[in-house]
């Protein structure tokens, strides 16, 4: 087949795969069209890598095949192995490793650009000429791309390294003292150490584009971009990773869009800008969720406040602990309930249960209703996700603007697994962590149940004056076992 011809079905097989994932991702948009949403933009990124390999003029099989064999047992491994409770980790660190391939793929392509460079010039030298600057195969196109992989994608891997460590609540002792690596870890003097790192990372990317002859600054480049990555994510803690979160994904796209001019890639151009505009629109969205500008979240020296109110004098005397038969008594006659889910739901695998509770007093006349925080769980949409794979119906989840305003008509508030999304100091303490974070205000409910284990923190580590209010009954448990007695218990009764 003529070259013309191979390139054309590249490009209209190219076509395709950019419509697709652009379709694929409207159905992400929605819950009832999430699923449909995925396994079209797996067939359009399957199409984009048979084009790309079938089109291709130098395909090492048997890299490929070693490639795609351990990526697989890795992945499966991976899937098999990560808990429920582990995603999303394993979601930050997938955008680490999008930014690594990135930097990865540019490195090679200016060493091997670099070594083109060199032979062709021997052999111009050799002949008594010199290379036309035609020939040297480095557009300014091509250096500026490679030097924002680099920058890109290193920050995006180390970045994403350390938010996998804060979503994994890795803690450890010093000197007597637990610390959190959730917490802000704020350096002395950072923002100077970070402009300095930055205007670094400037200059090794202009001597990457102004002396293409040697890889050196790349190098120089990869290893600062990787201080800037830590030392913009260290300081960001508590509340604020899920804006982190959607703004490394952001930077994984950006990343590989910039590789996609490094290797003249039409899909991987439109794929990598797909990731990153879609990033961006979620970061923007979990900034507004949680009443943060971008700037403040990156910028802001927040951080849990040493001088808030301890456990104790929040919880001291206040507690009402109460039983499934207890609760069973008071769903007697209830007309409205609401059920506000959170991390703990995800840790117990609670959600069946949750459902069954809710088809159960559904089934006695009472009105249920779920009300979902933006940044319920530990990823974008983790409780949407929980419970649609529950069967729960789309128009029973209700968003938290939608249903705030109507709490104070609600009988019932069955708090699970929830914390830092219902403490009501977002609102009172502006020195919180999580001050002017919109929660969900279940403290207007006419009774509150919070099912939880322990009077322990949420992800904020801050006390919660809601489990001491008049109107909240902890019943502390395992949340799955919770709704089992209880639903037993409503059974009984
Ligand atoms: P929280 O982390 O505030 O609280 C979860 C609660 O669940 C804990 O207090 C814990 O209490 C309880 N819990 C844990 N295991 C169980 C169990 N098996 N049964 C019952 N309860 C259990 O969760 P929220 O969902 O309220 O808030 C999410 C937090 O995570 C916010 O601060 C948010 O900013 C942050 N975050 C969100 C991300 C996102 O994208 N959604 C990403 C990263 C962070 P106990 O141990 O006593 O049982």
């Amino acid at each position: 087949m003529e070259a013309s011809t191979v390139a054309m079905i590249q490009n209209l097989a190219y076509l395709l795969a950019s419509i697709l994932f652009i379709k694929g991702l409207k159905g992400l948009t929605h819950p009832r069209k999430a699923v449909r949403g995925n396994l079209t933009g797996s067939l359009a990124m399957f199409i984009a890598v048979v084009a790309t390999l079938w089109a291709g003029d130098i395909v090492e099989w048997p890299w490929i095949i070693a490639g795609l064999a351990i990526g697989s047992i890795a992945g499966v491994i991976l899937a098999l192995k990560v808990p429920m409770t582990g995603m999303p980790q394993m979601v930050g660190l997938f955008n680490g490793f999008g930014g690594a391939a990135s930097f990865l793929v540019a490195g090679a392509e200016l060493i091997v650009a670099i070594g083109y460079v060199a032979t062709a010039t021997e052999a111009a030298e050799a002949a008594g000429g010199v290379l036309p600057a035609a020939n040297t195969g480095m557009s300014l196109q091509f250096l500026i791309a490679i030097a924002a992989s680099g920058l890109i994608g290193s920050v995006t891997l180390f970045g994403s390294l350390v938010a996998a460590g804060k979503l994994k609540e890795l803690c450890f002792t010093f000197g007597g003292k637990k610390y959190w690596f959730s917490d802000s870890i704020l350096l002395p003097g950072r923002h100077v150490l970070n402009g300095t790192v930055f205007i670094l990372c400037i200059v090794f990317s202009v001597m990457v584009v102004l002396n293409p002859t040697t890889a050196v600054w790349y190098f120089l480049l990869v290893i600062a971009a990787a201080v800037l990555g830590i030392l913009i994510s260290i300081p960001i803690g508590g509340a604020d990773m899920p804006v982190v979160i959607a703004l490394l994904n952001s930077y994984s796209g950006l990343a590989a869009c910039a590789t996609g001019f490094v290797i003249n890639n039409n899909v991987l151009i439109i794929a990598g800008s797909l990731v990153g505009a879609s990033g961006l629109i979620l970061t923007s969205i979990m900034c507004k969720a949680m009443n943060r500008s971008l700037a403040n979240v990156m910028f802001a020296t927040l951080g849990p406040s040493a001088d808030g109110p301890s456990a104790d004098d929040v919880y001291e005397g206040k507690i009402k602990a109460t039983s499934a038969e207890e609760i069973a008594m008071l769903f007697d006659g209830v007309q409205r309930v609401v059920i506000v889910p959170g991390y703990g739901m995800a840790v117990s695998q609670a959600q069946h249960a949750v459902r069954d509770l809710g088809n159960l007093l559904e089934s006695r006349g009472a009105e249920v209703e779920y009300a979902i925080h933006p940044v319920a769980g530990r990823m974008p949409g983790h409780m949407n996700v929980l419970l649609a794979e529950a069967d729960v119906s789309y128009d029973k989840l209700k968003e938290m603007d939608e249903i705030n305003s109507t709490l104070d008509t609600v009988d019932v508030a069955i708090v699970v697994g929830a914390n830092d999304v219902v403490n009501p100091v977002a609102r009172t303490d502006p020195s919180s962590p999580i001050a002017g974070m919109p929660i969900i205000d279940v403290d207007k409910c006419r009774t509150v149940i919070v099912i939880k284990r322990s009077l322990s923190p949420g992800f904020a580590k801050i006390p919660n004056p809601l489990f001491a209010l008049d109107n909240t009954l902890m019943f502390f448990n395992d949340a799955k076992k919770a709704f089992t007695e209880m639903i037993a218990a409503v059974k009984e009764s």
